[in-house]
């Protein structure tokens, strides 16, 4: 005897992943240089030296019991306090640390979170192009997600669509900026106008409707791009943080959710977020790395490698004859597929050794996404595959 839905959970596999292992077993047999891997956002800098040294400084000088033994539910307090002041000193906010709790990463911050929101019927809005997880995400903690095709081809946040899709049902919206899979950064003006419209609905349904930003994305903008912390525009915001991206730290699983004190039932939702973090066992987030962010939450990526592999496959692409969504954070590219049918035109790719991923798994068919954290050389190289599949 098993459960149905998790069994199909677990069928309906992952199809960047599968992809990704596709892309894996085919540099076995025609090497690793001929292998053009744009599959999963496994970020390729080494994370910061300053977080390599504070490892090895903790290994080296701190109390063996005291780095391994489990913090205390809510995280590490030097941790929370070190988050706290890096936030306040960047975005002007007086946030402190019995707001943040620390966290396995944005996967199971999500899932906190949506639990906490969950209610009967409840109902989470996503903007397609939207990160597949959200799906078992909400599914998982009984709630149901509504999708919103964004706006193509710039996939800003359609205000219209989202208006049609509260009901007195929605709890949350969930707005993943930089985003993944568009690279698409939402701007000032549009947030600040689903604000309004958050506000006037919640207002009209009696009732708080949540922001739920999840932001892996956050410090991955190019060009001096703004990307505005939710919480300043809109208070019912609880963001879901990780350092998977920023510090390239994805396999450690550290990151951190913020309740704002001044959000609707703010504390009471903060003491629901960590019952519900509890309900599936995500009890301490792992402590060597709590004691790494409590010295390097300040840190913040150098992009330049990532943007050099930005700007040379985007305006390569471009020159062959692509149509692609205007890359301004996070490290995807979304591409129309040529002929207009992506899984047809993933499919004669991988012909050729070169791996994307339909838009289908994102719900947004016809378009497909690149991860660029590949080398430069790789970049380089692929524009001619890509000229002779257009
Ligand atoms: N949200 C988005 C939009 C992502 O792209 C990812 C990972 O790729 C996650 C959440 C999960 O990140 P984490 O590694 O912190 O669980």
């Amino acid at each position: 005897m098993y459960n149905k839905t998790a069994y199909e959970m677990g069928t309906n596999g992952c199809t960047i992943r599968e992809l990704a292992a596709y892309g894996a077993a085919r540099a076995q047999i025609v090497g690793e240089e001929n292998v053009f891997n744009f599959t999963i956002g496994n970020p390729s800098l080494p994370a910061p030296r300053e977080v390599t040294d504070t490892v090895r400084d903790i290994l080296d000088n701190m109390d063996n019991l005291a780095i391994h033994s489990y913090t205390s539910a809510t995280g590490d307090l030097a941790a929370r306090k070190a988050i706290a002041k890096d936030l306040n000193n960047r975005f002007g906010t007086d946030i402190t640390a019995d707001e943040l709790f620390l966290g396995c990463g944005a996967s199971p911050e999500l899932c906190a979170v949506f639990g906490a929101l969950s209610m009967d019927g409840g109902e989470i809005i996503a903007i397609a192009p939207y990160f597949s997880e959200y799906e078992p995400f909400a599914q998982s903690a009984g709630c149901t997600l509504k999708v919103v095709a964004a706006d193509v081809p710039n996939f800003q946040i359609r205000l219209d669509a989202v208006e049609a899709a509260i009901t007195p049902n929605t709890v949350a919206i969930i707005i993943n900026s930089p985003n993944n899979p568009s690279g698409v950064v939402y701007t000032r003006k549009t947030l600040e106008q689903l604000a309004e419209l958050l506000n006037r609905k919640a207002k009209e349904y009696g009732h708080a409707i949540y922001i739920v930003a999840d932001e892996p994305y956050r410090e991955l903008a190019y060009d001096g791009v703004e990307v505005p912390f939710i919480p300043t525009i809109y208070k019912d915001t609880i963001v879901c943080y990780s350092y998977s991206k920023s510090l390239s730290l994805p396999g450690e699983r550290i990151g951190y959710i913020y309740v704002p004190r001044q959000a609707t039932d703010g504390p009471e939702l903060y003491t629901a977020v960590a019952g519900a973090a509890r309900g599936i066992g995500h009890i301490c987030a792992p402590s060597l790395w709590q004691h790494v962010i409590a010295r390097c939450a300040h840190l913040q990526p150098d992009l330049t490698e990532y943007d050099r592999n930005r700007k040379a496959l985007y305006e390569g692409l471009r020159q062959a004859g692509y149509e692609v969504a205007k890359p301004d954070g996070a490290f995807y590219m979304f591409v129309k597929a040529p002929g207009g049918d992506s899984m047809a035109f993933c499919e004669k790719a991988k012909g050729k050794d070169l791996l994307v991923v339909p838009g289908e798994g994102f719900g947004c068919p016809g378009w497909f996404r690149l991860c660029y954290c590949v080398s430069y050389e790789k970049i380089l190289r692929s524009l001619e595959v890509f000229r002779a599949l257009v």
